[in-house]
């Protein structure tokens, strides 16, 4: 079997090396001149700006992939036991991991303590209810406002009001197997899941994406973009500029947008489905400071008169001399990635000032129109892809999104290749 891989983003590099691995043949094709996708990192007067993830964690795929590719001397880990604040009625206040700090935090009122270890007694998520229904029911509204809000829905930039549950819960919903999402949690720091730490590289989150490009370099083509899929006998035509190749399955990692124009000669529904998913925009601000707290950085509760939506202390994390990335937009308040850089880049400096009192010198602003997936009402049109096996759709949109999650679907996909492969060539049983 031969796998076509559209896109060598964290997606596509990790197929490649577990393909690799297990004796898969398979190509990888990359528009861009550079392997990683959105994980990018530049080096601006020495310092080291990350323009994607600012971290990942350290899980055993990852570790493995670590030490695979030789980058142990360049890993970089933060302590598991930082702080990671939320920016409410004017002060930064400290998010409880820990039964202690949960009887210490002032993100709670006693009564809102109390309403949220009443979660165990609650009922299941319902496919008919939004994230923020859903949240509110198990642990009430004072807990959702101040902590599931701007925690969970900063991860997507997204209100979780207008993410339904059917597609934004699918995590919660196999923590609830253990009867209770608080209980779980307990479970998960017990079982140590909770202590993979924070990690990233000396020169930044792309050397992961570098070094499995250069080790799978024989068939990943940079430079090459996909401009159509095309059926061919019982394979597909992955169609290029320089000609593409025939293959028989295709895993699709790139952009929702751009896959619906790839794939619209296979599945014309399945292709305009793909395309109404909506991207909330989102703006980055490098920001270089003196400030120096000890932690992750800080999300900003929702009702907050700051455009800010959070802020990583990549300072603090990974010892980055004084960079701090601030992130705006999101769902939020969309029209803002439009407005000029500087005007961004001014927004960004006054409000960290504002939260941390310490000013702060601005060393880039990027805008991405398409940043982040919503997982808002138009993931309904999910329900309308029906494309044929040999076609998989492995990105965020599709599937769960971080580096970890991205990594993990990866060698899900190679096991399964693999185990196609071995089917076909096994000998055939005779009797007599
Ligand atoms: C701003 C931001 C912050 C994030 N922060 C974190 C974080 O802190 N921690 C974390 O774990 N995750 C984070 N994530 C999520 C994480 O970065 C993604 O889940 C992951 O990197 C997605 O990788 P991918 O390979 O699936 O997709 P992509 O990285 O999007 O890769 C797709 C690739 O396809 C290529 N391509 C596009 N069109 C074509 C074509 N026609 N032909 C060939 N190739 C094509 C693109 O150039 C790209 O390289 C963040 C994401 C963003 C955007």
């Amino acid at each position: 079997m031969t796998v076509g891989i559209v896109g060598a983003g964290i997606t596509g590099l990790a197929l490649s090396q577990y393909c690799r691995e297990r004796g898969v043949d398979a190509v990888a094709y990359e528009a861009s001149a550079d392997p990683g996708g959105v994980i990018g990192s530049e080096r601006v007067d020495g310092r080291v700006l990350e323009h994607g993830p600012q971290r990942t964690r350290l899980t055993p795929e990852i570790e493995a992939l670590v030490d695979d590719c030789g980058l142990r001397s360049d890993l970089l880990v933060a302590d598991t036991d930082l702080p990671l604040y939320v920016y409410a009625d004017g002060r930064l206040r400290r998010v409880p991991f820990s039964p202690r700090e949960f009887l210490s935090t002032d993100l709670l009122s006693t009564r809102g303590k109390l309403r949220l270890l009443a979660e165990p007694l609650t009922g299941g998520a319902r496919d008919d209810e939004t994230a923020a229904d859903y949240f509110v029911r198990k642990f009430g509204t004072e807990a959702y406002h101040n902590l599931v809000e701007p925690l969970f829905g900063g991860i997507y930039g997204s209100d979780p009001a207008e993410m339904p549950g059917k597609y934004a819960l699918r995590t919660v919903r196999k923590m609830e197997r253990s009867g209770s999402l608080v209980w779980a949690a307990v479970n998960r720091r017990l079982e140590g899941k909770e202590r993979q730490p924070p990690i990233s590289f000396a020169d930044g989150m792309v050397q992961l994406p570098r070094a499995l490009y250069e080790r799978n370099a024989d068939r990943v083509e940079l430079g090459t973009a996909v401009e159509r899929i095309v059926p061919e006998g019982t394979g597909y035509r992955l169609e290029t500029e320089a000609g593409g190749r025939t293959v028989d399955h295709v895993v699709v990692t790139v952009r929702a947008d751009v896959a619906a124009g790839l794939l619209a000669d296979v599945d014309a529904g399945s292709a305009r489905a793909l395309r109404r998913l909506y991207y909330n925009p989102l703006a980055y601000v490098h920001l270089v400071s003196e400030a120096d707290p000890d932690g992750y950085g800080y999300q900003v509760r929702h009702d907050d008169p700051l455009h800010t939506l959070g802020v990583t202390w990549n300072a603090s994390l990974f010892d980055r001399d004084g960079v701090y990335t601030c992130f705006l937009g999101g769902m939020e308040n969309p029209g803002l990635v439009d407005r000029p850089a500087d005007e961004l880049g001014h927004i960004a400096a006054e409000e960290f000032e504002t939260v941390m009192g310490a000013s702060a010198d601005v060393v880039n602003v990027t805008r991405h129109p398409r940043g982040i997936p919503a997982y808002d009402g138009s993931w309904t049109a999910m329900e309308s892809v029906d494309l044929p096996e040999e076609i998989t759709l492995a990105s965020n949109y599709a599937g769960r999104m971080g580096v970890p999650a991205r990594i993990r679907e990866a060698k899900r996909l190679a096991e399964r290749f693999a185990g196609a492969d071995a089917a076909n060539t096994a000998p055939v049983a005779t009797t007599g």
